[in-house]
């Protein structure tokens, strides 16, 4: 039986995807040019769609300097970092918002009695700035970031929910819109777990028997339904 709710924040309970990677994707692909890379605004933005059908974000800054190349005298590091820290270190916009319907649900969570917690990868202040802006912190028993540049993994902040409130692995359910963090990272705990199909890691499939989740939903309104919460 689920008695603890565990969610990802970008893309779970933010529409990360719509609102604010198209133009962090853009302000990267300037950057890049600006530092280097042989190419034009235009061509770099398709190459940066097409790959995403294929293959999500993670080194899309250093496969765009292979395919495209850099101008000479640039080095072709500064160009992929340029990307990565126009993409990943930036202000938030101040009109984020949540999915239609979420407020209402982690509400209606709260009042059922679970417990929700909330588990963010990402450049630390920025995940802050989100949460302050969308005004999530009154939702959450407790709230937790994972820094992947430092090291860091989900499995780690899963394990400290864990560890404060000491039930069996099946009383937690992770929910996420990624098979290889919030759903296997979750799953090497033996959690229950519900992968949201949504954004830029919707065409993944589970490979791993890990990565494959106890309950798939395209929409974070399905979650009480399809969990039986
Ligand atoms: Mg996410």
């Amino acid at each position: 039986m689920i008695e603890q709710i565990v969610f990802d924040l970008d893309d779970t309970l933010l529409d990360t995807y719509r609102q604010l990677v198209p133009k962090a994707t853009r302000d990267a692909c300037l950057a890049m040019i600006k530092e280097g890379l042989a190419t034009d605004l235009e061509t770099a933005l398709k190459a940066c769609a097409e790959r995403e059908m294929k293959k999500p974000r993670h080194d899309l800054f250093t496969s765009l300097v292979s395919r495209f190349g850099i101008r000479e005298g640039a080095d072709p590091l500064k160009v992929a970092g340029a990307g990565s820290q126009a993409f990943y270190n930036r202000k938030v916009e101040t009109d984020i918002q949540l999915f239609p319907g979420t407020r209402e649900l982690l509400g209606e969570l709260r009042e059922k009695g679970y417990p929700l917690h909330l588990v963010t990868q990402g450049h630390r202040p920025t995940q802050e700035e989100k949460i302050r802006i969308l005004g999530l912190e009154p939702y959450f028993d407790s709230i937790h970031h994972v820094d992947p540049k430092q090291g860091e993994r989900k499995r780690d902040a899963f394990s400290r929910v864990m560890a404060r409130t000491k039930l069996t692995p099946m009383s937690y359910l992770s929910v996420g819109n990624r098979i290889d963090t919030d759903i296997a990272e979750a799953k090497e705990l033996g959690w229950q777990t519900c992968w949201l199909r949504y954004g830029e890691y919707k065409h993944m499939t589970p490979t791993l028997p890990l990565e494959r989740p106890d309950y798939t939903i395209e929409n974070l309104k399905e979650l009480p339904q399809k969990c039986q919460l």
